[in-house]
């Protein structure tokens, strides 16, 4: 096989949908398992589409995510530059090649005239395409003669060019994931290639790239496979046919009840980002949430991502970057759509974290304490991240399980003190008080050894003294091993908690 070359070619219209990062880590994983290379294309023809932001946005969401590339808009490369407005001179040259040869026409209609034609088959319930069967009827230069054609462009005239869609042929894609896609190219509208203001549209652009950036590969979402029919004809028409890339048309992700495409307004509506990163909106200043600003881990989301449409065909479920990298195929990848599924998005982030080391885990939570200004001792962290991982599934929740080792409850749960508070509580703890000062040295094991004394003297329960004790040093009944919070807190810090709950609970 020639060299795997492959890209990713969003256009920088809004946010990186996590459709997009998918197609992203597909791209990488193949190129990555065949010792190919990965290119960044910005496809920013449609300027009228454009979003200030997008492109940096998309940038740094794939580095977020790990995935790496080769050659591309923000690294350079041999095929530079590799922004489409920066390469919009040499695509006209291309549309001329196919007017030469028959392939492409001139269309001088305007736009208000094509609008008045889409109404009006509207009105017999049709719709209206510029293709075979109405090109005769109109205003190009397959109807005007050569002498009208070359008045009105020198007249400067609106034109654009157009692919002259061939009648009555069927037009294979062999697609990897698919296999072969037969479509009756009567079905097929005339689409334009290139406008009079000098910008090809993404069809033709993106033919022309593919072409000039030696790409062997075409991997993208299932929404370009009416396209690929298209691009089938324009490699043909250019003859390039034998230097056609390969197509690989990726299944559509689904919402989670599997109605329908993930679309970019589901996220916050179904309570999970859809958006690898926060993004806020330029012009409304509107907020949609990210992975990573809600505490997901890369590692997690990639993991999750590659199985949202492929799997290993093992019973392993996690994988790091090179695991992927060595395992994927597209043949494994599914034809049919693939749900998104929150509980399994927490799973792998669950895992991932549980991986992470108690110093790695501590840098993110220390981030956290700093950030809502509470004071801490670091030499405490490592252990009370061991304490509570169990606990933790996304990264917020690092905070939230440990905030009462660095503030004392002000308030206690009022169903939790009607649980475990009796009548003689305050007697039980004042009298236990004294056992917990003579604990020497203060560990886990032998605060509970002595607390288990104290409770077979008095000939009663263990929780007639930890629940409470729990009560006053958490301000609730949840929470990891009391006689572990006990070690990590110190004897010092626990007395004065259990003081402060005898004065406050009542
Ligand atoms: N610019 C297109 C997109 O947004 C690329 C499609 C393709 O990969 O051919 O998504």
């Amino acid at each position: 096989m020639s060299e795997i070359r492959v890209r990713f070619a969003p256009s920088p219209t809004g946010p990186l949908h996590i459709g997009g990062v998918r197609t992203a880590l597909y791209n990488y994983l193949f190129a990555k398992k065949h010792g190919g290379k990965m290119i960044l294309r910005i496809e920013d023809t449609d300027q009228g589409r454009f979003v200030a932001g997008a492109e940096d946005y998309i940038i740094e969401s794939l580095e977020w995510c790990g995935i790496k590339f080769d050659e591309g808009v923000h690294i350079g490369g041999a095929f530079a530059p590799y922004r489409q407005s920066d390469r919009k001179a040499m695509y006209q040259q291309y549309a001329l090649q196919l007017i030469e040869n028959g392939t492409a026409y001139y269309a001088f209609d305007t736009p208000e005239e094509l609008d008045a034609l889409r109404k009006k088959y509207e009105a017999k319930k049709e719709t209206f395409q510029y293709g075979p069967k109405t090109r005769k009827g109109l205003k190009n230069s397959i109807t005007l003669s050569k002498e009208e054609t070359q008045q009105l462009l020198e007249n400067g005239n609106h034109y654009v060019i157009r692919f002259k869609i061939p009648e009555n042929e069927t037009v294979t894609v062999n697609d990897i994931i698919r296999g072969e896609v037969k479509v009756d190219s009567s079905l097929l509208d005339d689409k334009v290639l290139y406008k009079s203001d000098g910008m090809p549209t993404y069809h033709l652009a993106n033919i022309v790239d593919d072409y000039l950036m030696k790409i062997s590969h075409v991997i993208r979402g299932e929404e370009w496979l009416p396209s690929a029919p298209l691009h089938v004809l324009l490699y043909k028409s250019f003859g390039w046919a034998d230097k056609m890339p390969q197509f690989a048309h990726l299944p559509l992700l689904l919402k989670p009840d599997g109605n329908g495409k993930l679309s970019k307004r589901d996220g916050d509506r179904l309570g999970f980002p859809v958006f690898p990163l926060q993004w806020k909106d330029p012009k409304t200043n509107e907020i949609s949430s990210g992975y990573r600003e809600s505490g997901y881990l890369p590692e997690a989301v990639v993991n999750m991502l590659a199985f949202l449409g492929w799997n290993p065909g093992t019973e392993q479920e996690l994988f790091t970057m090179d695991e992927l990298i060595q395992s994927f195929s597209l043949e494994r990848v599914s034809k049919s759509g693939a749900k998104f599924d929150l509980e399994k998005a927490h799973w792998f982030n669950h895992q991932f974290l549980h991986r992470k080391t108690n110093e790695e885990l501590s840098v993110y939570l220390e981030k956290m304490l700093v950030d809502n200004h509470i004071v801490f001792n670091k030499s405490m962290l490592p252990a009370i991240c061991e304490l509570i991982k169990d606990r933790v599934t996304l990264l917020p929740d690092l905070l939230s399980q440990s905030k009462f080792f660095f503030v004392a409850p002000e308030t206690y749960d009022e169903k939790v003190i009607q649980k475990v508070w009796k009548t003689e509580t305050p007697t039980l703890l004042s009298e236990v008080l004294p056992f917990i000062e003579n604990t020497n040295p203060f560990t886990a094991e032998t605060f509970e050894k002595n607390i288990r004394e104290f409770c077979t003297n008095k000939n009663i329960g263990m929780g007639m003294v930890m629940n409470p004790i729990r009560l006053a040093i958490v301000g609730t009944n949840a929470g990891p091993s009391m006689t572990h919070v006990a070690e990590i807190l110190g004897k010092e810090e626990m007395i004065k908690r259990i003081k402060k709950g005898v004065e406050k609970i009542k």
